[in-house]
């Protein structure tokens, strides 16, 4: 990777039991994993206090949402002050799911992320393309959409990590290949020198999500622009998850 210490996140999205967690919790606590790398796993809020309190601090924890503002009257929402208070130090937002399942747009998203940020939450901010989006010849376009929402609202990339997830790889198997993820990680760094500065360009990690396994991750880790993972369905298997995070080169 060309930007910091490689990272790797799990997002457990919407899985788990308090009996599945703790056998993960068991395989990540007894895996060898390389020092140099920052290893952040985002379980279900309401099991965020279980990892805490078993998880090797090795590891960071990060949630997988949170409130645009301060807590209060807001039925159903968690807020960035609950989450600091259980010892989260990440949030995954812009993911594809909030985005195109929940529908989520890019404000709403924007202002989470200068929420957290401005409580010193750090922010996983996850962009990328749709199939159609991508055949169209708009990927591009789309991600530098969603990178402006993120810029217009946050006041410094101080604490962001960007996640390129192409929608059509997340979840089905089909892997972006080294070229084509390496191809749009150049672009969203061109487009963090033209529209903030060369410093976040340079030192802002852009990670790759998207059907990342313990097989493909090496291939993709070797691209220059690729500072890392965001994972999904893999982040479930301690020992494959293991491997992803050693695949820092
Ligand atoms: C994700 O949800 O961020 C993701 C990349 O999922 P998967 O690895 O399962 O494609």
């Amino acid at each position: 990777g060309a930007s910091g210490k490689f990272f790797v996140g799990g997002n457990w999205k919407c899985n788990g039991t308090k009996d599945t967690i703790s056998k993960l919790i068991t395989d990540l606590n007894s895996a060898k994993l390389e020092a140099d790398v920052d290893v952040v796993v985002a379980p279900p809020f309401v099991y965020i206090d279980q990892v805490k309190n078993s998880l090797a601090d090795r590891f960071e924890i990060s949630a997988q949402n949170s409130w645009t503002g301060k807590g209060g009257a807001f039925t159903g929402e968690i807020s960035v002050e609950q989450l600091k208070d259980i010892g989260c130090k990440w949030v995954i937002l812009g993911h594809s799911e909030r985005r195109h399942v929940i529908g989520e747009d890019d404000q709403f998203i924007g202002k989470k992320a200068a929420y957290a940020l401005s409580q010193d939450l750090k922010v996983m901010a996850c962009i990328g393309e749709k199939l159609e989006e991508r055949e169209a010849g708009k990927t591009f376009d789309v991600c530098y959409q969603q990178l402006k929402a993120f810029a217009d609202n946050i006041p410094s990339w101080d604490g962001v990590v960007i996640a390129y997830e192409p929608v059509w790889a997340i979840g089905t198997g089909k892997v972006a290949s080294p070229q084509q993820a390496q191809e749009v990680h150049v672009a969203v760094r061109d487009w963090l020198k033209k529209n903030v500065s060369a410093e976040v360009a340079s030192k802002t990690r852009i990670i790759y999500g998207g059907s990342v396994n313990g097989s493909n991750c090496a291939e993709l880790a070797k691209q220059d622009d690729i500072d890392g993972f965001l994972v999904g369905g893999a982040s479930l298997k301690g020992p494959e998850f293991a491997t992803i995070v050693n695949s820092v080169t």
